[in-house]
């Protein structure tokens, strides 16, 4: 049973159609990376599964439940609300090229934020649950920092350990080294590789990092023009180390 399923969904930009009657279903623990040329719909594909953006046609279903609904007036699949979102956003966790990190705040109290407010949980219990995961991503010496004091690999580690605040089934990788120079990139690899292997976490990544997405990905699906041009495991598609 997939947790994640894209079935024939469509999203255009005006006269520009992003995603092609695209089919995705991805399995419980299942890591897949995207990989494709720019342009090609890897990041509304994640979007829209995010509810960040609406979808034309097609359904997105998470946990066999349906992401976006029919409206009744003229058969055009309509955004989901806000309450529909926050909901759909405690399932699912998203990382971002950008940090997107509150500026204002330090890292624990990034990650203790959305918990407190979303899931409404105690300072207390967020605060553990915080300091637990900024150690495990190699912060925990880190906490009071502020998004200024940390470099960028660290910033993005702070924003892998705030998604993961939420307790998500599936977390989704945009670009997330992309911002970041070769030597902070491999930090924040091996974070989500840590994450990968000891938890039994859905990840869906969107990379330009061939090597990474070889050895990590039980699949890699390429994108070209809103499709799933072609898609295997690693050694389906490269072969063999
Ligand atoms: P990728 O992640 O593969 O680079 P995207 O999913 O970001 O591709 O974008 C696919 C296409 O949709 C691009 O041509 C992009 O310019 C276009 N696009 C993305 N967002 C918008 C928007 N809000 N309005 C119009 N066009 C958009
Ligand atoms: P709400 O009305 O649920 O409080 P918003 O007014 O912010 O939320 O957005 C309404 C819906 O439009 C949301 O479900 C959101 O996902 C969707 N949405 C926002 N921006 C875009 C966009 N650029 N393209 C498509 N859908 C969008």
């Amino acid at each position: 049973q997939p947790i994640v399923r894209f079935t024939d969904v469509t999203k255009r930009y005006g006269n520009l159609t992003v995603l092609d009657k695209l089919n995705l279903d991805v399995a419980p623990g299942e890591k897949v990376a995207i990989i494709g040329p720019s342009g090609s719909g890897k990041s509304t594909l994640l979007r829209a599964l995010m509810t960040l953006e609406s979808i034309d046609e097609g359904l997105i279903a998470v946990d066999d439940e349906p992401l976006t609904h029919m409206s009744t007036r003229d058969g055009r699949l309509v955004p989901a609300s806000a309450s529909y979102q926050r909901k759909v956003r405690g399932k699912i966790g998203m990382v971002f090229q950008s940090f997107n990190l509150f500026p204002h705040m330090c890292a624990l109290q990034n990650v203790i934020e959305a918990p407190m407010q979303v899931l409404g949980l105690g300072r207390k219990e967020a605060t553990e649950r915080a300091e637990e995961l900024l150690a495990m991503v190699g912060l925990g010496e880190k906490l009071r920092h502020f998004p200024s004091q940390l470099s960028g690999g660290q910033q993005q580690r702070v924003a892998i350990a705030r998604a993961l605040a939420m307790r998500p089934k599936v977390m989704l990788f945009d670009e997330v080294t992309s911002a970041l120079d070769p030597e902070l990139c491999g930090e924040v690899l091996r974070v989500i590789r840590r994450l990968g292997s000891e938890h039994n976490l859905t990840m869906l990544m969107v990379t330009h990092q061939m090597g990474f997405a070889r050895e990590f990905a039980d699949r890699v699906c390429f994108f070209h023009q809103g499709r799933i041009h072609e898609q295997g495991t690693p050694e389906e598609l490269f072969g063999n180390p």
